[in-house]
């Protein structure tokens, strides 16, 4: 299906196969197991030679739904999906990694990212850099010959730095290692990191692959060889995705590019309105001329994102009086839904690292992230404005 129809399409139509029932609607197998016709069918199932359902641990109808589609989105030959999106990033380290092995990490991705190459697999002899996400000389600089995985987020939380996919894709084979992007923030809606030379997509389909806020779930896209070995972690350790989740998540790819268009769009007009605010110090949005890999952003991305980050004059004081005003915006820390949400990291999803690591990343006490949603761009404006002083 994939090279026969427009990804408009594919994002409807991918993954679908119809049971005896004919049913219209993509179908939801909530079963745990599958029965085989007789003890020889059985055999050849477990053993691999005859393709078919055996244990939702490693396969499901509906999981393989979500799979091919989100696959055919990404443009990437397989897809394996997770429990949730830290679930994809373990089961990838697991699978590609061993001890003694090296990764360069670009710094400001997700906080549990962070923990993850930082405190946990260095327990088990995986060592981590973490180099600035716009420095291409940092990821020259850290490579060594045990360099395996070099792992970035793009646009980056919360500051929205944009890292050039292409060019630490280069970097990364020169030195015999895979890149692996985190795509959270822009979707394939707005960003297709295997285009660019990138050899995994990372997801936390919690955020916009869902988009409503309901589920957990994450995904591997790549090449078929790498996210096979993906699959047998996941097989043998289990961080599989509920096919509930799957479904969910299935149905949410069918609105994914109306809900990004929508939301980029919201978040433009909302950071080029901030910026006119004399309460407002800084506004952080890859759409904007004003930031600083604007030309590279409109290059790798087709829109800006729905994370908008700015900085009030007045400190903390200043940024929490801005969140206490607001009567629409959910004040939580998730993002990729369809209602708005504001956070102040400092305080929140930044709040455990040392004040001076903090300053040193930029996350200053007078930052707020908006994930943007769909509701009308007037009312979030005139929720954020009752803050603003
Ligand atoms: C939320 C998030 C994750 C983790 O996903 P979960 O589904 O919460 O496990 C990873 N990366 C990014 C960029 C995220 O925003």
């Amino acid at each position: 299906m994939t090279q026969e129809y427009d990804l408009d399409t594919l994002a409807i139509r991918a993954g679908i196969e119809r049971s005896q029932f004919g049913e219209h609607s993509e179908a939801l197998y909530l079963t745990s197991s599958f029965v085989f016709e007789n003890a020889a069918q059985a055999a050849r199932r477990f053993s691999g030679e005859e393709e078919g359902m055996v244990y939702a641990r490693f396969s499901n109808p509906t999981v393989s739904a979500m799979q091919t589609r989100l696959a055919a989105l990404e443009g990437g030959e397989a897809c394996v999906a997770t429990a949730s999106g830290m679930a994809a990033i373990l089961s990838t380290c697991m699978a590609l990694l061993s001890a003694g092995d090296h990764v360069v990490v670009s710094q400001g991705v997700f906080g549990a990212t962070q923990q993850l190459f930082g405190n946990i697999l260095s327990r088990f002899g995986i060592v981590s850099s973490f180099v600035k996400a716009t420095d291409l000389d940092a990821y020259r600089g850290a490579m060594g010959p045990k360099t395996k995985l070099v792992f970035i987020e793009t646009p980056s939380n919360p500051l929205t730095e944009v890292v050039d996919i292409a060019a630490v894709a280069a970097i990364a084979h020169e030195a015999g290692a895979l890149l692996a992007v985190d795509n959270c923030f822009c979707s394939p809606a707005l960003q297709r990191p295997l285009d660019l030379g990138a050899d995994l997509v990372i997801h936390s389909a919690t955020k916009y692959l869902d988009g409503q806020g309901r589920v957990l779930g994450g995904a591997v896209v790549g090449r078929k060889a790498l996210v096979e070995e993906v699959f047998k972690f996941i097989r043998t350790a289990g961080p599989s995705i509920s096919p509930f989740n799957a479904w969910v998540i299935l149905k949410g790819l069918e609105t994914l590019k109306l809900r990004m268009t929508a939301q980029s769009a919201s978040a433009l007009a909302l950071a080029a309105w901030l910026e006119t605010q004399p309460g407002v110090a800084r506004v952080y949005y890859p759409g904007l001329p004003s930031h600083p890999q604007h030309e590279l952003a409109m290059r790798q991305q087709s829109a800006g994102g729905a994370i908008v980050s700015f900085e009030v004059q007045g400190g903390r004081e200043a940024a929490w009086r801005l969140v206490d005003a607001t009567r629409m915006i959910s004040i939580t820390a998730n993002l990729g839904d369809t209602k708005t949400t504001i956070t102040h990291p400092a305080s929140t999803t930044h709040g455990r690292i040392s004040p001076e690591a903090r300053a040193a990343a930029g996350i200053t006490d007078g930052l707020l992230r908006v994930a943007v949603g769909l509701e009308s761009v007037a009312d979030i404006q005139a929720d954020l404005a009752r803050g603003l002083v």
